[in-house]
């Protein structure tokens, strides 16, 4: 046997054997131009670096098989297709998860010191990290693994610090102090986005603070005050109020006392107090909130930090020193309260902030922290996304309304707060001076203080936001800041990239951030023939394609405390990689959540099997064929099929129906419509290509009559045509089955390493034979009405009837389009009586009396009845038709009643009479047909 399919088809077996083929054979790599190539248009795209410490969840693979749709599609088209895979260092989540197991065994990073907590980190990293691109691997997703990148790697880490000097240079970089939302726990800044907020209900605390004299002794007087969080009040420098609100006009420039502390504090005036709020009055703690620290600013006050890193009440907190911040609360109230300075506590419902990794409850406090000034490059990121004069983008968003989204939020972003207390991560090249304190930037590390030549300096122990590195990934992986002869026909073929696929979770952390920091350094690099990189051309990507998120079946977030979350390797375990792929984009389309069945995983998995089945058949065949001496000509696979109008009808439609569905999926996946275009190549491999076209095919094959020789050559030779195209067709959306099958087409005999470096079937236009399409219409639909004809009539499966047809003549029935009934039937007569099992079909004409006893049946073609008696049940027959005639003769009664009732005819409007008269008049008839159909049954007995 020439083709060697198993029986069964079995997913995990040749997954498994494609993945590891496709990396052996670095089939997906897209080494750096040389010149020599053709002048191929270039597909580009980044993953989304996962953390080294991810796991892959269904997010990801539904990213993933976006992805990995489009680079396929784009490759098989003649792209010069990349799709560049690499993982985050992750500051804070690889952090933790080091700790944790320092932990475990009685140790911490404070015992084992920078350096070796650092190595530490390193160390789980080549153990442990990049799981998640063995995952990827498994799954088949064809990106180019010898341009891995680790975001650590010193080539990357190059770039950052780069970027650190020159936005030092240019003056976009600052060190400041300033209000940070600092997390107890991980004992570093996160940024805003890195806060989520809950709804709390908590109290609003309102406290006296009593009013003194020049001389500093109380007047008797109090001024009430309110807040959420009492604890602060250790740090309170004033008490602000409204300058309109008439309620404490006396007070302006008076001075309070601060209980519990005995610190004199003036009260001020500022027109951004609420008078709504509380009593209208509030304490002012620049330390610890931001508007408090930017009213201090204005109002040149001090600042006193009264919490340690640890939110544990520091020195300057006097009698509560040491206790943590909601101990130091309790204790503080009932201090107040006994001193009858609580003058209310009320219920109040308020949003707290919690750090996004581990939940704690975010301190605002004051902080010397780098921060990234956002002007101008906030400007460029606007300019790149807004219309140009000519109504041209730079980047387009799809869906489009994450354009308006993106740029409400660059409108009014602050400055990016860089730096992190963190030791894993990229250290800030910065070094303090212990002489003259100034600060050193540098891109070799300093051995004395640039300002004063000291030689003890030290670096900064802060790192960088993890995501100032992944904001530079679109540069540097195409070899910025570095761009030598070599690298640097990557940058101009690569860059910008084309698309760029995420969630929308990441489009302020990270989208935004590449947006910025690619238009601002990207410009580095001129044009291929010297010319400045103008705006349109320093984007870091050409559009960004926002995927939904994936819920369960019910529509539900999936969350591990719900426990509705789906593994995605789980299902792939149970149904293939394949079949998964299938269900997510069947459907993905824009802006659109997809609600995750594992009902239809299962019927993408039959999907499949069907297609199995298909190409067992196909090759059976073949190698029949082969055994008797008919050999087709493979030289036409790989190219799209087309059949002259003598080819039976079936191979005309069928080619017809391959170039209209490959004009579907280019045009469905050019709009991200994965939902469309899987449902295209579905309804095609098998609606029209297993259901139909296989079972009329294999009529045609006659391998023992030599006079059938030419037909069984050319039916084949369409057949495995066909059947090739469909896998190309099908590949980028089931890689490994199509792979498969594919190998088995050309029997070792390969055009190419894979099918996934094959072409892409286009749509002909000129090849779609609408008039075939609308031939194969009639014929199915005269098919399945037989098909259902039978089985109303109750016809045994095995038994074949007669079938007959309202003959036209050739000229056409009023009311039927077609005008050549007869040669469409006669034609495919065969096709006829073994799709319907129908054993002769005999032609009628219209009216013709002898054929009036049938009953016929409308078919979009023509009416059809067919030849087949169940053997009457005399008895039974009598009986039914007893019962109707004393029915209808009843209903008869009944109305002649009526229409005699002068009073009911006088009163019933014209319709009622008019609709009753008719409904007897019907009854009648039936009355009589029924009393015929009686007396003409044999008689009894
Ligand atoms: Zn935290
Ligand atoms: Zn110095």
């Amino acid at each position: 046997m020439a083709h060697d399919l198993p029986k069964a088809y079995d997913p995990t077996a040749i997954e498994d054997h494609w993945a590891e083929y496709w990396v052996r054979e670095k089939l997906f790599e897209q080494p750096t131009p040389t010149g020599a190539e053709d002048a191929a248009p270039q597909f580009s795209i980044l993953l989304p670096p996962p953390n080294v410490t991810g796991r892959l969840h269904m997010g990801h693979m539904l990213n993933q098989t976006e992805m990995d749709i489009l680079t396929r599609w784009r490759r098989m088209q003649g792209r010069r297709a990349l799709w560049l895979p690499g993982t985050d260092h992750a500051g804070i989540a690889t952090q933790m998860m080091v700790e944790r197991q320092l932990a475990a065994e009685r140790t911490s990073r404070e015992k084992l010191g920078r350096d070796a907590f650092v190595e530490r980190v390193w160390e789980w990293k080549r153990h442990y990290g990049g799981a998640i691109l063995d995952q990827m691997k498994r799954l088949g997703a064809s990106v180019d693994w010898s341009r891995e990148y680790f975001t650590m790697d010193a080539r990357l880490s190059v770039a950052v610090r780069e970027a650190f000097v020159r936005l030092y240079e240019d003056g976009l970089i600052y060190r400041g102090a300033y209000i940070v939302n600092w997390c107890p726990r991980c004992q570093t800044a996160i940024s805003d986005l890195e806060v989520v907020y809950d709804e709390h209900k908590g109290h609003l605390w309102e406290i006296r603070y009593p009013v003194i004299d020049d001389a500093g002794k109380d007047t008797g007087e109090y001024l009430t005050i309110a807040t959420t969080r009492p604890e602060t009040m250790l740090g309170d420098v004033a008490v602000a109020v409204h300058p309109e609100d008439e309620r404490y006009t006396l007070l302006h420039g008076k001075k309070l006392r601060l209980p519990l502390m005995n610190r004199e504090i003036p009260v001020i005036t500022d027109e951004w107090v609420s008078r709504e709020f509380g009593t209208g009055a509030v304490k002012v703690t620049p330390a610890h909130d931001p508007n408090d620290f930017a009213l201090g600013e204005r109002h040149h006050l001090p600042s006193i930090n009264v919490m340690d890193t640890t939110a544990h009440i520091n020195e300057n907190g006097g009698p509560y020193k040491g206790l943590d911040r909601y101990v130091a609360r309790k204790r503080i109230v009932a201090d107040l309260e006994e001193r009858g300075l609580l003058a209310a506590v009320k219920d109040h419902v308020h949003n707290v902030g919690h750090c996004d990794r581990c939940k704690t409850v975010v301190e605002p406090r004051l902080s010397t922290q780098w921060f990234v000034k956002i002007q101008p490059l906030a400007e460029k990121a606007i300019a790149a996304v807004k219309p140009d004069a000519n109504g041209n983008k730079a980047i387009r968003f799809v869906p489009e309304m994450y354009e308006k989204t993106y740029l409400n939020w660059m409108e009014n972003i602050h400055d990016w707060c860089i730096s992190r207390q963190l030791w894993w991560g990229h250290r800030i090249p910065a070094w303090h001076c212990a002489a003259c304190h100034k600060i050193t930037v540098a891109r070799q590390d300093p051995h004395r203080c640039a300002h004063c030549g000291f030689r003890g300096i030290t670096q900064e122990t802060d790192v960088l936001d993890t995501w100032f590195s992944s904001g530079l990934l679109p540069v540097s992986v195409f070899g910025w800041p570095n761009v030598t002869a070599e690298t640097r026909a990557d940058f101009e073929t690569f860059y910008p990239t084309s698309l760029l696929v995420t969630g929308f979770d990441i489009l302020f952390f990270w989208v935004a951030r590449m947006i910025m920091l690619g238009c601002w350094f990207s410009r580095d690099v001129p044009m291929l023939d010297g010319s400045p990189r103008e705006l349109k051309d320093s984007v870091p990507f050409r559009e960004v394609y926002i995927h939904a998120l994936v819920r369960d079946a019910n529509r539900e977030k999936m969350s591990k405390t719900k426990g509705n979350v789906i593994d995605p390797i789980e299902i792939v375990g149970q149904y293939g990689t394949d079949a998964v792929r299938f269900t997510l984009a069947s459907m993905a389309s824009p802006g659109t959540d997809i609600a995750f069945n594992v009902a239809r995983t299962e019927g993408y998995r039959a999907f499949a099997n069907k297609i199995w089945n298909a190409a067992r058949f196909i090759f059976m065949n073949l190698d029949r064929a082969a055994e008797a001496g008919i050999t087709i000509d493979r030289s036409v696979l790989g190219a799209m099929p087309s059949v002259d109008s003598a080819a039976p009808l079936e191979a005309r439609w069928i080619v017809a129906e391959l170039h209209s569905a490959a004009a579907k999926v280019n045009e469905s996946l050019e709009n991200y419509r994965f939902d469309e275009a899987a449902s295209a190549i579905y309804q095609f491999f098998w609606g029209s290509f297993c259901d139909w076209y296989l079972e009329i095919v294999k009529l045609r094959l006659g391998f023992d009559n030599p006079a059938s020789e030419n037909s069984t050559r050319a039916a084949l030779a369409t057949l495995v045509q066909v059947f090739e195209c469909a896998l190309r067709l099908l590949s980028p959306f089931m890689p490994f089955l199509t792979e498969e099958l594919w190998h088995a087409v050309y029997n070792s005999d390969l055009p190419a390493k894979s099918i996934a470096l094959r072409g892409y079937p286009t749509g002909d236009i000129a090849q779609i034979d609408s008039h075939a399409r609308n031939q194969m219409v009639y014929l199915t639909d005269l098919i399945v009405e037989t098909r259902a004809y039978r089985k109303d009539k109750g016809v045994p499966e095995r038994e074949a009837v007669e079938l007959y047809v309202v003959g036209l003549g050739g000229h056409g029935q009023a009311g039927h389009p077609h005008e050549s009934a007869d040669s469409l039937i006669s034609e495919n007569e065969i096709v006829i009586k073994k799709l319907a099992k129908v054993s002769a079909i005999t032609e009628t004409l219209l009216d013709d009396p002898s054929y009036e006893h049938l009953s016929w049946r409308p078919t979009r073609l023509t009416d059809i009845a067919i030849g087949y008696e169940k053997p009457l049940d005399v008895a039974a027959e009598r009986e039914r038709l007893t019962k109707e005639i004393a029915k209808l003769e009843k209903a008869a009664a009944s109305a002649e009643k009526q229409l005699g009732n002068p009073a009911f005819l006088g009163k019933a409007p014209a319709h009622v009479v008019e609709g009753l008269r008719k409904q007897e008049m019907d009854n009648r008839l039936l009355l009589e047909k029924a009393r015929i159909a009686l007396a003409s049954l044999a008689p009894e007995g």
